[in-house]
């Protein structure tokens, strides 16, 4: 079965690191978030492509497990230009191109529909609020978003947020979007909103989780080949979704290790430009790195 949708774009993207250039390759967050989440479960994008969009994309995302039935098509894909300098923390944006998601509808494919996990990938948050009301109600939505977003509809932004269960956020994001410097301020006022838990993800250094009343806080893993990061926060996302839908227990102590698998999807999607590492990543990769983690945490 379908399980969980991701929504989010299917984007070419070309962007320029300290390690490389790429024009044009298959990028957008429901990409890296549905190939991550298909280490752990069956997960189906909800998006918009163009028809200059390459059929080998699509392809390779069917080989990865990925449904695709909810992949729309309209004139010209989403596209994004970028480039990170030597903190590759952070990505500049040169341009942003909507395209056809300007005019996307979302329609859901009677095989999602008995889906239980959603994940509401870095999206316009309005298409994100229409797929929260389309959708039966799921057992989590976990959703996540970006300073695009955060610039350009705040207001809309909470309230999808005061829908979603499980808010992902980076710290700058959480900074912008709560208009403070303290990160525990932050995930306060994001706790206040209808959500359940937060999680503030830290670029290299981890991501740190909050419910009501417990904290968590996971490292990041020590790569010292990093070429590309794009996407690691929708493979986070994606992973981390994939899962609570594998495992069904989005008990606080579950939570923690679906943000341990998401920080290790996360950590191979650096390797490489564009989804080049995923591609390759195999389940004992996975389970190396997840001991490796657990040895990390004692002392
Ligand atoms: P991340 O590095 O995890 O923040 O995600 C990078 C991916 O997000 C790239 O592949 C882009 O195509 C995509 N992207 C960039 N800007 C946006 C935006 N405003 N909304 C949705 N996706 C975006």
């Amino acid at each position: 079965m379908t399980d969980p949708i991701i929504l989010g774009t299917v984007a070419l993207d070309s962007l320029e690191t300290p390690f490389g250039k790429v024009k044009d390759v298959i990028g957008g967050s429901a990409t890296y978030a549905s190939i991550a989440a298909s280490f752990f479960s069956k997960p189906g994008i909800l998006s918009i492509v163009g028809k200059d969009f390459p059929k080998q994309n699509i392809k390779l995302l069917n080989e990865k497990g990925v449904n695709t039935q909810g992949i729309a098509t309209g004139n010209k894909t989403f596209r994004w230009q970028g480039y990170y300098e030597f903190d590759m923390n952070e990505a500049k944006t040169i341009r942003t191109e909507l395209n056809s998601l300007e005019s996307y509808k979302v329609e859901i494919p009677e095989d999602y529909k008995n889906a239980k996990y959603i994940f509401l990938a870095n999206i316009d948050p309005e298409l994100q609020l229409d797929v929260i009301k389309t959708i039966k109600k799921p057992e989590l939505i976990v959703m996540d978003t970006m300073n695009f977003w955060i610039e350009h509809k705040k207001e809309q932004l909470l309230k999808t947020i005061d829908k979603a269960d499980l808010l992902i956020l980076n710290d700058s994001e959480a900074r912008q979007l709560f208009d403070t410097p303290n990160l525990v301020k932050a995930a306060n006022a994001a706790l206040k909103l209808h959500t359940h838990a937060v999680i503030i993800k830290k670029g290299e250094h981890g991501a740190l989780l909050f419910t009501d009343n417990k904290h968590f806080n996971a490292p990041g893993y020590p790569l010292e080949n990093i070429k590309d990061p794009t996407g690691c926060g929708d493979s986070f996302g994606g992973a981390l979704t994939g899962y609570l839908a594998k495992t069904q227990d989005i008990s606080e102590a579950n939570l923690r290790k679906a943000v341990v698998y998401g920080s290790i999807i996360a950590s191979f999607n650096a390797e490489d430009f564009s989804v080049e590492r995923l591609k390759s990543v195999n389940k004992s990769d996975i389970e190396k790195r997840y001991k490796e983690f657990k040895a990390m945490r004692e002392f």
